[in-house]
């Protein structure tokens, strides 16, 4: 079985992935290497997910290993696209995600409503010998203030998404699966890895 090193160590991530490349050992960098930090500072989901593949690849210093990198976050409507790219680090430094979800919709609420159209962002890249290839995909839906649900991860337990009535939080994760962000990326990026 061929080796897919994620340039991420968070759980929620390593899981959707593991489930989506099922012809892949899939392994999180740091089973390999001690983490690094590393500083995401590209102003797209893009550059941020080629940053990260790259400094990954470069640090496992063996050149024929496939490195995929995932750079996402959730973008609403009503906060002109906010927190976007600084969705990780939104309700500060040390944030955790529970303070991000909590900071999210008290600012939705601070605009005067109760919801807001909102979507996630993936944007996936793959590095290897000679080979740098991004993808991205987006979920469309509805941001509220108020969690539901324990599913998922982040953001989840207040974003509907388009066509549904329940949060990620409280929907079967197979839906997840289904129309995620990430799904929709990880499945051009497996279109990639079967032609490496
Ligand atoms: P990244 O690890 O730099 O890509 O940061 C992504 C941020 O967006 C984290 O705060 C995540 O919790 C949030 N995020 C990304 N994808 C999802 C998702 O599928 N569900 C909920 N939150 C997400």
């Amino acid at each position: 079985m061929k080796k897919l090193v994620l340039a991420t160590s968070n759980q929620g991530k390593v899981r959707e992935i593991k489930a989506l490349c099922k012809e892949y050992e899939v392994i999180p960098y740091t089973e390999l290497i001690d983490a690094f930090e590393i500083i995401e500072d590209a102003d797209t989901f893009k550059e941020n997910a080629l940053i990260k593949a790259r400094a990954v690849y470069k640090a496992l210093d063996d050149e024929n290993v496939v490195v995929m990198a995932d750079d996402s976050g959730i973008s609403v409507d009503v906060l002109e696209g906010a927190p976007g790219i600084y969705s990780a680090r939104y309700g500060g430094e040390d944030a955790n995600d529970k303070d991000n979800l909590k900071k999210l919709m008290q600012d939705i609420e601070a605009k005067g409503v109760m919801s807001s159209p909102a979507h996630y962002t993936a944007a996936i890249a793959i590095v290897t010998k000679g080979i740098e290839k991004t993808v991205h995909g987006w979920m469309y839906g509805t941001a509220l203030t108020e969690a539901k649900g324990e599913g998922g991860f982040g953001y989840d337990p207040m974003f509907i998404p388009l066509g549904y009535d329940k949060t990620l939080g409280e929907l079967d994760e197979e839906v997840k699966k289904e129309l995620s962000h990430r799904s929709r990326a990880l499945r051009l990026a497996g279109k990639i890895l079967k032609s490496l």
